[in-house]
């Protein structure tokens, strides 16, 4: 080592902690800069997943979820269409569905093994990763009004049962009797199980849960979702829904995610805050790989958020469950991932999407 010469070792390593830290914080203004240029809006629906056999779907019955599904998006598309933010988008989209006796939420949801309809719900902002869950309540007519009221006007994320009533009282949040979510079908459902002494996860009764994840114009994500878990659960079941992470996550650095299928598994997985987490680092290795400066397509770009959300399912399919998820980027894409035979779904974006689909091969 020459006489000038200097150990430039600490500071090579100054210079390149600092490139990683300023492309990692990077990585959300690129993503707003992006939205700026083209305001994009972006919003996706689901109302549950599970074996579907195609031969009992009569075209009527097909029908009439077609029209809820696509009359659910219509509410959140407008909301985006006209500005609004995907906090609002995915209430719109998720109330209707709440309202509607075909869907395994509010009004038509499944019976516990007593007998009684107890709902779950949680919403999530991306913006700020505020959140608010609700679990066990019988008598909040939109639970997902509920579960945004308690991240907006609570010191909490998630409450249950009798609190959250009362806190719901406190909040003049509109209640329901029993009789307005008790619908035939379910009581039947229960029934059946019942007679062949079957429990809920013997069964495939996880039908009809339903989400919604937006994507709004200045790039703001949110996630929420809404069910009455599954036919007989009991012992005071909560499922994935009404847990953030498991059923619900939005973070603006990387997705918003509405999970449906078989709960304990989704929690055990993660399953929604496994894909944001996934997601973000691609997103940041991609800024930091080699590969960086090479453009990265749509196409791929598409490619490489399904094949992360895939992972994500085919992880729950191995440890023995089944369902799906829905999923929007701060790029606007707007992802299905599910491993079941099919999934009430739909999706619109401001670049002309609009469709609603019920089997995988639709
Ligand atoms: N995930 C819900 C639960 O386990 C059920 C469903 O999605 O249909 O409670």
């Amino acid at each position: 080592m020459g006489a000038h010469a200097v150990n430039m070792q600490p500071m090579k390593n100054a210079i390149l902690s600092g490139l990683i830290v300023s492309l990692l914080s990077a990585v959300p203004s690129i993503i707003y800069a992006e939205a700026e240029v083209e305001p994009r809006w972006s919003i996706a629906i689901h109302g549950g997943a599970g074996t579907l056999d195609p031969a009992n779907m009569t075209p009527e019955r097909r029908a009439a979820y077609e029209t809820a599904l696509q009359n659910a998006l219509d509410a959140g598309s407008a909301i985006l269409a006209e500005g609004g933010t995907a906090m609002d988008a995915v209430q719109a989209a998720i109330i209707p569905m709440e309202d509607d006796p075909l869907f395994n939420a509010g009004r038509g949801a499944v019976f516990t093994w007593e007998g009684r309809n107890e709902l779950d719900a949680s919403i999530m902002d991306g913006r700020d990763r505020s959140a608010g869950a609700v679990t066990g309540v019988t008598t909040i007519r939109n639970p997902i009004l509920l579960a945004d009221r308690v991240r907006t006007d609570s010191p909490h994320v998630f409450l249950m049962g009798e609190g959250a009533e009362q806190f719901a009282a406190e909040q003049d949040i509109e209640i329901a009797p029993p009789e307005w979510f008790a619908t035939e079908a379910r009581r039947q459902s229960l029934e059946r199980m019942r007679e062949r002494e079957l429990s809920a996860l013997d069964v495939d009764h996880k039908f009809g849960t339903v989400g919604a994840v937006a994507l709004d114009k200045d790039g703001n994500l949110a996630a929420g979702t809404s069910t009455g878990g599954m036919t007989g659960k009991r012992w005071g079941r909560i499922g994935d829904a009404p847990v953030i992470g498991a059923g619900t996550y939005a973070d603006n650095r990387s997705c918003a995610v509405s999970a449906t299928g078989w709960g304990e598994f989704f929690i055990r997985v993660g399953v929604a805050h496994e894909i944001c987490s996934r997601l973000r680092f691609l997103r940041a290795t991609n800024y930091l790989s080699m590969e960086a400066a090479l453009p990265v397509s749509t196409e791929e770009r598409d490619a490489m958020i399904q094949l992360a959300a895939d992972a994500v399912m085919a992880d729950v399919a191995e440890l023995g469950g089944d369902g799906g998820v829905i999923l929007v980027t701060p790029e606007g894409h707007a992802i299905f991932s599910f491993n079941t035979s099919g999934m009430y779904r739909g999706r619109a974006t401001s670049e002309g999407i609009n469709e609603v689909a019920i089997f995988a091969d639709e």
